[in-house]
């Protein structure tokens, strides 16, 4: 089974993008992804024996808004966890899914279409799976327990009896599961994930993006995994642009 493992970024009104991070690891992965936080936790916080909570955007925060347990640490060590947060991703299997929208570019709420891409994009992702390996998978979506809960476990109720806008899902072991992300390292990565994400799209701060962008789903030299919508999307050149100009590209231009 693969599961993926959803976080969001950017719901605050102010920002101009919302962002939907998915990381899909196959089962047997999850336990070493969070042995290698917990590794972290015990070189930066030596005598918490609690689990600490990593948290991209409280690590972050300006000096005088840092809030324990992320106090005990210098600037400097914050940007060295977050950077070695990020190479475990960047080391890892997983296989990122990310889809970046400016809010003002879609009707409706940005989160739903978010959520419809990656379900969708999952569910194929596992289908491909079977198609190349004979190998049958189901998949199982974790979602990062929010104020959002409400309207997705509706969203997902339709899409899950329904099927969503491009057709129906086929590869599910079961409905949607909430889950707070004090309980998951799994979760921790993809509040991580979403963060390089929206900083990318957001503010073009694009280093931990970089670091990451290897882990996003391809298929056969093809960018699956990632999707930019905005109103004008001409002059981009983000990966999400660049493979989908490649892909619709006239055959006299090629
Ligand atoms: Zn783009």
């Amino acid at each position: 089974m693969y599961i993926v493992y959803l976080d969001e970024s950017g719901t605050h009104t102010q920002a101009r993008y919302f962002v939907l991070a998915g990381l899909a690891v196959f089962e047997r992965e999850t336990y070493f992804l969070a042995q290698s936080l917990d590794q972290l936790q015990s070189r930066y916080f030596p005598s918490e024996t609690n689990p600490i909570e990593f948290h991209a955007s409280s690590l972050r925060a300006p000096d005088e808004r840092i809030l324990p347990p992320f106090d005990k640490l210098t600037k400097e060590q914050r940007w060295t966890l977050i950077r070695d947060i990020y190479e475990v991703i960047a080391g890892s299997r997983i296989r990122l899914f990310g889809v970046a929208i400016e809010k003002a570019s879609v009707d409706g709420d940005p989160y739903e279409r978010a959520f419809e891409e990656i379900v969708n994009r999952f569910d194929r992702m596992l289908a491909s799976i079977y198609r190349d390996s004979g190998d049958p998978q189901r998949g199982l979506v974790v979602i990062a327990e929010s104020s959002y809960r409400e309207n997705l476990e509706i969203l997902a109720s339709r899409i899950w009896s329904q099927g969503h806008r491009w057709g129906e899902l086929h590869n599910m072991a079961d409905i949607p599961y909430f889950a707070p992300a004090k309980s998951t390292r799994l979760l921790q990565l993809a509040d991580f994930a979403a963060n390089a994400i929206y900083g990318r799209y957001e503010s073009g701060f694009a280093k931990d993006f970089d670091k990451i962008a290897t882990r996003i789903h391809q298929e056969e030299g093809r960018l699956h995994g990632l999707v930019h919508r905005a109103r004008d999307r001409e002059g981009c050149y983000c990966p999400a642009c660049v493979a989908r100009r490649a892909l619709h590209r006239p055959e006299e231009d090629s």
